[in-house]
């Protein structure tokens, strides 16, 4: 900013406020009226009654486009060779694990990329400092790898100042926006660092005068109490010296900014499996050939690993929710539409994949619910009974207090020469000769009771005619 009102021959001077005051030149009297004071921070604007310059803000806005149209920002040509398939770029850039993508139109021109370039500084008990810079398509506002080529001098060729239209204010914010993404691994490290700087510090600190004060009571000289507040006092005093030496700052000041021409090819893929599809707009500039990332809907990250959501929407792997039964995929904002998850197992599971149980109102998976062969109803494992005589499992509507189930309750008299009969008894040891026979069937069995004199026998046929139990008893029916 001040490289800038040097360069156009405004006279500044720093106000005790905090503010800055401006008196433009008379080139710039037009568009900025014969003086502006300037405040860089929220809280001096207030009090100093000054101009807000900060991102977004109409004074930066016309700043930036002032110096657009000056030399301080160079236009210069990229030029590359050969041609790259599209498909190629978009397979070696991207993973789409649960959808196909296909490329239905891409367009090559050369379009106008802006480049910032940034000094970054970081400060704690010492100062780092760095050059950052961030390429962004002027239009798409797209970041694009800032590769070496574009920082050489040597592109800055003469060019006509061709890029109208493009919001440099809104370029300058998302740049703002990459540069922090960008530097936030920097500035972890050098805060970690710090803050162990600090610990070890602090722990000195607190060791040196727990020490002191102790030797102050093991001496028995007069008053330790009142020496011991002094310690107390030095040591809050230089714990705070402490904080302050090791506190972490950034602070980052665009140095210049040019505009580069680069070959970049534009992209419409659509993505599709067998339960949605959705298009997204790509791009690739002829010198990375990286393709941008696109964001995920949900967490709105860009991501290299796209999903497709059953509804349409591109998702990350951090926001991908799947039914554990088939390959229903979802993203995390329309999970909860989309899955229900299982009381018992607590699997989410699609719509085909998840039952809602008819008493209790519970979701249950597959594995946890329970069709009653009996009267049909679904149900979850709450309101499953088994049947104390055939020892299947029923609803429990349909098993009663005395612990039948219907079937077993109303089981009717046959003829002993009944097929299921010579079914059930059609092994080797079975009783050939019990002539009274009660029977009942339900959607899975037939039960069989054949009454002897003292025993009964009872078998429970599935619908093949296996025979899943086999009892013999006193009293059964
Ligand atoms: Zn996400
Ligand atoms: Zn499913
Ligand atoms: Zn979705
Ligand atoms: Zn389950
Ligand atoms: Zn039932
Ligand atoms: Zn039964």
């Amino acid at each position: 900013m001040t490289s800038y009102l040097e360069a156009i021959g405004a006279r500044t001077k720093r106000l005790p406020t905090g503010a800055v005051a401006v008196t433009w030149p008379p080139t710039h009297l037009g568009k900025f009226g014969p003086a502006t004071t300037l405040a860089f921070d929220p809280a001096v604007a207030e009090v100093a009654k000054a101009e807000l310059c900060v991102p977004g803000s109409d004074i930066l806005d016309r700043i930036l486009a002032d110096a657009a149209t000056r030399g301080l920002h160079c236009v210069a040509r990229v030029d590359t060779e050969g041609e790259n398939p599209p498909e190629d770029v978009l397979a070696a850039n991207l993973r789409f694990p649960n959808a196909t993508p296909e490329v239905r139109a891409a367009e090559r021109g050369i379009l106008p990329y802006l480049l910032f370039n940034f000094r970054v500084t970081v400060t704690t008990d010492e100062r780092t400092e760095f050059l950052r810079s961030v390429l962004l398509n002027a239009e798409t506002l797209q970041e694009h790898t800032a590769a070496d080529v574009f920082l050489q001098e040597s592109l800055t060729l003469p060019e006509d100042p061709i890029v109208a239209g493009s919001d440099l204010a809104a370029a300058y914010r998302a740049a703002c926006l990459a540069l922090e993404r960008s530097i936030n691994a920097d500035v972890t490290g050098i805060r970690s660092k710090a803050e162990a700087l600090l610990r070890d510090e602090l722990a000195r600190i607190n060791e040196f005068y727990d020490t002191s004060i102790k030797e102050q009571y093991d001496s028995r000289m007069q008053d330790p109490l009142e020496s011991e507040r002094v310690f107390r006092a030095e040591r809050d005093r230089r714990v705070e010296e402490a904080r302050r030496k090791y506190a972490l700052t950034a602070a980052a000041k665009l140095v210049n900014a040019r505009t580069i021409l680069v070959p970049t090819t534009t992209l419409r893929v659509r993505l599709a499996n067998a339960r949605a599809a959705k298009e997204v707009d790509l791009e690739f500039d002829a010198v990375n050939l990286e393709t941008n990332r696109p964001a995920c809907e949900s967490c709105n990250t860009p991501t290299e690993t796209v999903y497709l959501c059953v509804r349409g929407h591109v998702t990350c792997e951090a926001c991908d929710r799947s039914c554990a039964f088939c390959d229903t995929l979802a993203c995390a904002t329309c999970a909860p539409d989309v899955l229900a998850r299982c009381l018992m197992c607590a699997r989410d599971a699609c719509p085909d994949h998840a039952f809602t149980d008819e008493i209790g109102r519970k979701t249950y998976c597959g594995d946890h619910i329970h069709a009653c062969a009996i009267c049909g109803r679904m149900v979850g494992p709450p309101y499953v009974k088994a049947c104390a005589l055939c020892g299947q499992s029923y609803c429990a509507v349909c098993v009663e207090a005395s612990g039948r189930c219907t079937t077993c309750r109303s089981l009717a008299v046959i003829r002993a020469t009944h097929e299921d009969v010579a079914r059930a008894t059609a092994a080797k040891g079975e009783p050939r000769n019990l002539t009274k026979w009660v029977r009942g069937q339900n959607g899975k069995v037939t039960v069989l009771v054949g009454k002897g004199a003292v025993f009964q026998y009872l078998y429970v046929l599935e619908k093949d005619g296996t025979v899943v139990r086999r009892q013999k008893g006193v009293g059964l029916v």
